[in-house]
């Protein structure tokens, strides 16, 4: 299967080709004919899947074979977003796919001014993508009118929702043609959003993509059991230990990310935490360190993890895990993206071992139990000094007896 098998055409397909897309992933190769047909889409898709493409390739090439000139301030599409990450992301990806077509998008967000965005959309924009408090102001001052919008995105519906953005999405439907083409796109699907859905689409066709419960291939899972007090001193030592490239690491809560970030910068990791209290310049700051490398690693909670895309992460580490076990599969789809390998580490303390076990059942026998020796275990039946700067050799690890059910049994027998 190629792009070309779907009818794309040639500006496009010579884009995807410098992007290095070979071949469509799946919700693209199922999502792109139809949208290109003229029907809704309701799709169940998290980031890692390639959904974007999958609704700006058919959005891109319709416009681009039904070109009108775009009248100051009214828009041929508009694509939704929950953060400011993913909608730049979006912008991002239009900006590559769109290489040697005229048509023109902008990205409009809170947080910042919105002269260069205003300024942008006076000289007119056939694509929208937006967050929706910012589009909803600009809105209520005339500087966009939705009046002839074709195609509307939802994109990370459920998170939109959880975010509270619900009352804005609404008003901003009034606003919308009752004559377009609309793809809804969700991780999860809650009763609210099958109500959402089903006020916003016609006769859509379902894609399914990578559901909540299939973590992505190529991912290596390992947890350490640990006290919590001794996590600072493990993840040091993970990282002398582990040929970590780029890492996210996740935390409970945006204090803890604070924390961590800050305890690796002491010992020379450069790491930024990410939270929605922080500016939106340092929250792109963090966000294009981390593109460029500077900075290896990126720490956030759940909700500031949201949206954010960064190529080629080589691990996400749990350095604390979540209590609902589809958040773990979710994380861990932030490395080993569109087939790389990737590596996932949980470190699990005694009150977080009913999570564990939950996670393990979603992913029977996957999850390796690793230890670095010198490190105190949760069961207190190892009274060991913390020993940090551990040569490599010092580490074991042993599989995780996914038979047992029983982690505390199996740690036990890899020390004896
Ligand atoms: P998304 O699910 O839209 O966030 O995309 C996840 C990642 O997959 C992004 O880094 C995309 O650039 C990449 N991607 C999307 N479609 C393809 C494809 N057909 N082949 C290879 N990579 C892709």
């Amino acid at each position: 299967m190629t792009f070309e098998n779907l009818n794309i055409i040639a500006p496009i397909t010579q884009a995807l080709k410098q992007k290095g897309y070979t071949e469509p992933t799946p919700i693209q190769q199922i999502a792109i004919p139809h949208l290109l047909n003229g029907s809704d889409v309701f799709g169940t898709a998290q980031t890692g899947t390639g959904k974007t493409a999958a609704f700006a390739i058919p959005i891109l090439q319709k416009l681009y074979l039904n070109h009108s000139d775009s009248r100051t301030g009214s828009i041929r599409a508009l694509i939704l977003a929950p953060t400011r990450e993913l909608a730049i992301q979006i912008s991002d990806s239009f900006s590559d796919y769109s290489k040697g077509l005229k048509l023109r998008h902008t990205v409009i967000y809170g947080g910042v001014s919105q002269n260069p965005q205003t300024a942008f959309l006076r000289k007119g924009v056939d694509i929208v993508i937006a967050t929706p408090g910012r589009l909803l102001d600009l809105m209520n001052q005339g500087f966009i009118q939705l009046d002839r919008v074709e195609f509307f995105i939802l994109d990370e519906a459920d998170r939109m929702l959880d975010m509270g953005f619900a009352p804005d999405i609404k008003r901003i439907i009034t606003k919308l043609p009752a004559r377009r083409q609309t793809g809804f796109f969700t991780a999860t699907i809650p009763p609210e959003i099958k109500a959402l859905a089903n006020s916003l689409l016609t006769r859509p066709v379902m894609v399914h993509a990578a559901p909540v419960s299939t973590p992505a291939d190529g991912i290596n899972h390992s947890v350490y059991y640990v006290e919590q007090s001794d996590k600072k001193a493990l993840l040091q030592q993970v990282f002398l230990t582990e040929d970590i490239d780029t890492a996210l690491i996740f935390t409970r809560t945006k204090h803890g990310a604070d924390r961590v970030a800050r305890d690796l910068n002491r010992i020379g990791i450069t790491a930024e935490a990410i939270h929605g209290n922080k500016s939106q310049n340092l929250r792109q700051r963090a966000l294009n360190g981390d593109k460029s490398r500077s900075i290896k690693v990126l720490v956030a909670t759940d909700i500031a993890s949201r949206g954010i895309d960064i190529d080629r992460l080589s691990h996400v580490i749990n350095f604390e895990l979540p209590e609902v076990p589809e958040t773990y599969i979710h994380r861990i789809g932030r490395t080993g993206r569109a087939g790389e390998k990737g590596t996932a580490i949980s470190f699990c303390a005694s009150g977080e071992r009913s999570s564990l076990k939950d996670i393990n059942k979603l992913l029977p026998g996957t999850i390796e139990v690793k230890r670095i020796l010198g490190f105190k275990a949760t069961e207190n039946l190892l009274v060991a000094p913390v020993i940090i700067q551990r040569p490599r050799h010092a580490m074991q690890t042993n599989r995780f007896d996914s038979t047992s059910n029983n982690p505390r049994r199996s740690s036990y027998r890899s020390r004896y």
